[in-house]
């Protein structure tokens, strides 16, 4: 497999998939750059080869072509400011004007083009049809999208030498950009970008090369978002930990008195299922034993600290309490390999942010003493950077969705279509 590492760049344009769905605010400001800055490395590692930079990436959910709220012209100078040097735009991503500025780069330009998204054919799914269309009329259109699909990816294709992926946020997705293009480029002419590179190799090291004992701490809202994953760990861990709102589905499905902490009654038997499942597999799975509860969904509730089985009436648990940090710390010092998704409680509140915390501070003391840690998916990463933990653990994922879809053991199209299986 060709790796960016070994590639010699020099005289080559090179189309670079990345990720640049940055937060805007109302008045086209980027809130926050790690995405853009996360792709750096690969970018600057082209041009100062000599290569030239055709960069795409998509941005938000565009419904026409153009949607101006969407358009990519609005991070230019901030690439531009990035990469040290006077980034080209291209207003449409796929049109003849496009294909000559890419033509006419010179070794260490670049060129951004507009948000892959304008166009329905990125992601092949069919637009504008009307809310009664008939199942023929969708399927008709289904196939038409999927059709020139074709020629828009080989028209991207036609602009570069060689295809570097570095968007791990959509390496799940099957789209054009993504995983489609690779196909018009050789064995020796594609490759991972270096971000995309260290996320596959940290999914790796958790799920390939583990290091026992392996602990994956689950939090977060609901278990129906995290069943598949739950399963897939379940094969995996020696210690899973449950922890944040699903915590009340298991406690209750238990027999446990819950009051009213987020619970979803359709997904008791399941929780009883994981849970048999755990002890046949010789899974320690961990749950809380107390809780911080409220009597109030907000900041200035009155709290206090209960069992996590009874909960009064009229109360809710929202966060874990301090005998269960204690177990939880214990189980994450440790251990060799940690995965963290999902927050212990509404870390949003500050109140309540006391046992996410104390896991993530488990994790960067067992990371000192040479454990591999990975957090990852969503709201973890936000945890870990507000307890400013992030420099303390092995590897912050960039990638929520996809690295979800990994951990579930889904086989990722932007990855495959370099790798091949
Ligand atoms: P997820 O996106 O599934 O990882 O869920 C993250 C969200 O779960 C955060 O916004 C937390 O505020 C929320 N959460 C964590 N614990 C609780 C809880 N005990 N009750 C309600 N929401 C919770």
């Amino acid at each position: 497999m060709q790796t960016i590492e070994k590639f010699n760049f020099a005289d080559k344009k090179v189309f670079v998939r990345v990720d640049f769905n940055v937060p805007l605010d109302e008045n086209g400001n980027i809130t926050d750059d790690t995405r853009i800055r996360a792709a750096l490395p690969t970018l600057k590692r082209i041009l100062n080869d000599g290569g030239s930079l055709i960069i795409a990436s998509h941005m938000g959910r565009p419904k026409k072509n153009p949607d101006i709220k969407y358009s990519l012209k609005q991070i230019l100078a901030h690439v531009s400011d990035l990469l040290g040097i006077d980034v080209k735009f291209a207003p449409d991503c796929a049109d003849e004007e496009a294909a000559k500025l890419a033509a006419g780069l010179k070794a260490g330009e670049a060129l951004l083009l507009e948000n892959l998204r304008f166009y329905a054919e990125e992601e092949g799914k069919p637009r504008g049809l009307a809310e009664d269309a008939s199942d023929d009329e969708k399927a008709a259109a289904k196939k038409a999208v999927k059709e020139s699909q074709k020629e828009f990816t080989k028209k991207l294709a036609s602009y570069a030498d060689c295809y570097v992926n570095d968007a791990f946020g959509t390496a799940h997705r099957a789209h054009a950009s993504t995983a489609l293009i690779a196909k018009y480029f050789d064995e020796g002419n594609k490759m991972f970008g270096y971000l995309m590179e260290k996320e596959v190799n940290a999914v790796q090291k958790i799920l390939a090369d583990t290091v026992r004992p392996f602990t994956a701490i689950m939090g977060g809202s609901k278990v129906s978002s995290k069943i598949e994953i739950i399963e897939n760990l379940l094969t995996k861990v020696d210690n899973l930990i449950i922890a944040g709102g699903m915590t009340y589905t298991f406690t209750k499905a238990l027999g446990g008195k819950i009051g009213r902490s987020i619970c979803e009654d359709d997904k008791l038997d399941l929780a009883l299922e994981l849970m048999e499942k755990a002890e046949k597999n010789d899974v320690n799975m961990v749950l809380a034993v107390d809780a911080k509860i409220a009597d109030d969904f907000s900041n200035d509730a009155n709290t206090k600290f209960v069992a996590v089985d009874e909960i009064p009436d009229g109360w809710e648990g929202l966060d874990i309490g301090p005998e269960t940090e204690k177990i939880f710390a214990d189980v994450i010092r440790n251990s060799k390999t940690i995965l963290w998704n999902g927050p212990t409680g509404v870390f949003e509140f500050d109140n309540f942010t006391s046992g996410s915390r104390a896991v993530g501070e488990a994790i960067v003391e067992a990371t000192k003493n040479g454990a591999f840690s990975l957090v990852g998916g969503g709201d973890s990463v936000a945890c870990v950077n507000k307890f400013g933990l992030a420099d303390g653990v092995s590897y912050v994922s960039t990638g929520g969705g996809a690295l979800l879809e990994a951990i579930e053991g889904c086989v990722l199209p932007g990855i495959e279509a370099i790798r091949g299986y």
